[in-house]
């Protein structure tokens, strides 16, 4: 049975993937997209959902995932783990299902280096550091030191953008929302070719 894709939406934090990855997967139910939720150790932010946003977990449960091989990828970002259960992931994928991650830079990295010549697309989805600082102050969801280290993060992480199969530039959310469906688009239309 063919495998289904693997996609990969990645960049920096507050540059918009949560709401450019919901957009998608309700205007385009046709792709047939899978979103991998992560397990973190994070807490969850006022309206978050365990199961739904993330799994949220303790550290030394998160420490046991990773001693039992559970993670097809995984970092710390910002002083927590974050990380993408394997099985879920593979047991779709088998199913020719299609797979979408909302990942940052390291795990991206990790991912593509375990699915050189699988199915796979990559996009860095990017923005102005500026668009990025407005994003994450205006959500009001972290305290000024984390934001100041989650902006550093995102200066470090656009130098990555270079490791992509594409890089779409986010400053108006109905374009990019049409231009990465339609990169998903084609890349699934040339597997079925
Ligand atoms: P946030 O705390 O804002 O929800 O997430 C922080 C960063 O971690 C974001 O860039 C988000 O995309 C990324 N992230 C979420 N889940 C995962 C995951 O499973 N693995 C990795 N490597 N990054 C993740």
């Amino acid at each position: 049975m063919k495998k289904g894709l693997l996609i990969i939406l990645s960049g920096p934090s507050g540059v918009g993937k949560g709401t450019i990855r919901k957009e998608i997967m309700s205007k385009y139910p046709n792709l047939d997209l899978h979103y991998s939720i992560s397990m973190t150790t994070r807490e969850p932010r006022s309206g978050e959902v365990d199961g739904q946003d993330y799994f949220f977990v303790s550290f030394e449960d998160f420490k046991n995932n990773i001693n039992n091989d559970k993670f097809l990828e995984y970092s710390m970002f910002v002083g927590n783990y974050y990380g993408t259960p394997k099985e879920y992931v593979y047991s779709l994928l088998d199913s020719g299902k299609n797979v979408l991650l909302e990942i940052e830079v390291n795990g991206a990295m990790q991912v593509m280096k375990q699915f050189v010549g699988k199915n796979i697309v990559s996009i860095f989805l990017t923005a102005t550091i500026d668009e990025i600082r407005k994003r994450i102050t205006s959500r009001r969801t972290e305290d000024s030191k984390i934001i100041e280290e989650r902006l550093n993060k995102a200066k470090s992480e656009f130098s990555s953008k270079k490791y992509y199969d594409f890089v779409v530039f986010n400053n108006d959310k109905d374009k990019t929302v049409e231009t990465i469906a339609d990169i998903i688009k084609r890349k699934i239309e040339s597997l079925n070719n």
